[in-house]
């Protein structure tokens, strides 16, 4: 029986639009369905309204570092409002131009779940397709302390009318760090309360440390250790040590699980794995040969950039000359902190696993604070395996860290050694030179 689509997508974030529209591109007839605004979370809730926030964070501290430049200026009050009206323009754009990278593809603006393996339920239709791509992503998990009704999310965020003077920011993960940022460049007390000893686990132990230090030196009330047990309704914050912070509002960041609810995978016969996510092989296959999970509902690594390429991946092997291939057990990530933070590959304590490393540390003062007299340092790192002599990891908290270890991790990809590094010259005044200059080695590991 003749389907009426080649390829249904289910999801219009990154991942999916990637897929639907290189799959419509290589000439099949597709269906994208997302019931929210085009280009998901990333675009409308996520990584683009977040680095406007960032960037809007920037300037108070921009404006009082001139002033060690001769700069006579003076940081005046923030319109929140102003930001949220401009962000929203932008994002209606953004919202526009993916809608039209779909210009070849059918559009559902409407919520799609399976009524059979083949067989979508959309807009009160029902259609079906030969092969299914689900690319429905995550939302953020809800907290669940006493209280929890008091607490928003990420997504709330970015539709606030006002951002009141004091918050507390619960998960010391990505969106912990980076919000605390935000919120403290704009001027607010921010407590940030997380339960290990140091913020962003997983990462590299002297861009925690590092990081932890920066938060604090901008006034930022660091509580690491510590959970919420209680939140009032007039959003008094009790800690699990009986401590209270009085705040005005309580931003939850507990990380975030796949959005597979209400999909009828049991309908499908897809099976999921651990908080809900779609378990797949190495095609982006689930256990359903024609049926296709790909980005953060299958819950590995939860990165824009990942999500597109396996969509694209996807559609290249399905309809296209054959798959690209990327390097997906490399991948660069970048937290938007204050400084920032660039990483890619093994931490220090990952590659001591492996083996003997050299590990070469640099911790200065950035040319810019020299004359501007803030507190703030930069660290840059390589881990380099003994043996091989192979760079396996870079890692660097500090300014442009992430526009600095994108162009590194091409160099890791490649499989340079410390011998390639040494011998690149660099660029003369930069932070970057120091990734080609480090020659001290300051300990070994493993
Ligand atoms: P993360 O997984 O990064 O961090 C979650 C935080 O919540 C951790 O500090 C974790 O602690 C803590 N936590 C989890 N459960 C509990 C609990 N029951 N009680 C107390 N603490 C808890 O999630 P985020 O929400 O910050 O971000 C979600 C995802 O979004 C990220 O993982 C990332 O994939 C993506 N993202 C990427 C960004 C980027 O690329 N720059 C920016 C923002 C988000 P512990 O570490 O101890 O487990």
């Amino acid at each position: 029986m003749p389907y009426d689509f080649d390829l249904f997508v289910i999801g219009g974030g990154s991942g999916g639009v990637r897929c639907a529209r290189m799959a419509a591109g290589h000439g099949a007839k597709v269906a994208v369905a997302e019931e929210g605004p085009w280009g998901g979370t990333c675009v409308n809730v996520g990584c683009v309204p977040k680095k406007l926030m960032v960037m809007a964070s920037e300037y108070g501290n921009a404006v009082a570092d001139s002033q060690g430049f001769g700069w006579n200026a003076q940081t005046g009050q923030h319109d929140w409002t102003t930001l949220i009206a401009n962000k929203d323009a932008e994002i209606s754009r953004l919202n526009g131009i993916y809608k039209r990278l779909m210009a070849n593809c059918t559009t559902f603006e409407a919520r799609a779940r399976f009524i059979d393996p083949h067989t979508i339920e959309v807009a009160g239709k029902r259609v079906t397709a030969a092969r299914i791509v689900i690319a429905v992503g995550g939302r953020p998990i809800d907290p669940d302390f006493t209280g929890a009704e008091h607490a928003i999310v990420s997504d709330d965020i970015f539709h606030m009318n006002a951002l009141p003077p004091r918050i507390t920011i619960f998960g010391g993960g990505f969106i912990g760090v980076e919000f605390a940022g935000i919120f403290a460049g704009l001027g607010r007390q921010v407590d940030l309360v997380y339960r290990a000893d140091l913020p962003l686990r997983g990462f590299d132990e002297d861009l925690r440390t590092g990081l932890a230090e920066a938060m604090a030196t901008q006034g930022i009330r660091l509580h690491p250790g510590r959970t919420i047990r209680t939140v009032s309704a007039a959003k008094q914050v009790t800690l699990d040590n009986g401590q209270t912070i009085e705040t005005d509002l309580v931003f939850s960041a507990l990380g975030r699980a796949p959005d597979t609810g209400d999909l009828g995978l049991d309908a499908a016969g897809v099976k999921t794995g651990a908080m809900g996510s779609i378990p797949v092989d190495e095609t982006s296959a689930t256990n359903q040969p024609h049926i296709y999970a790909i980005g953060d509902v299958t819950h590995r690594i939860n990165l824009t950039p990942v999500a597109i390429a396996e969509g694209h991946t996807l559609a290249d092997r399905l309809f296209g000359p054959g798959p690209r291939h990327w390097h997906l057990d490399v991948v660069a990530a970048a937290v938007f902190s204050s400084p920032p933070i660039g990483t890619v590959g093994l931490t220090e304590a990952e590659a001591a696993a492996n083996g003997p490393t050299d590990i070469y540390l640099e911790k200065f003062t950035p040319m810019r604070h020299t004359l501007s007299k803030r507190p703030r340092k930069t660290t840059m790192k390589l881990i380099v395996d003994q043996a091989t002599q192979k760079v396996v990891g870079a890692h660097m908290l500090g300014e442009d860290a992430p526009e600095i270890i994108q162009g590194i991790s091409i160099a890791i990809n490649a499989g340079a050694t410390k011998a390639d590094f040494d011998r690149t010259v660099g660029i003369h005044p930069t932070a970057a030179e120091e990734f080609v200059t480090m020659r001290t080695r300051a300990r070994v590991s493993g």
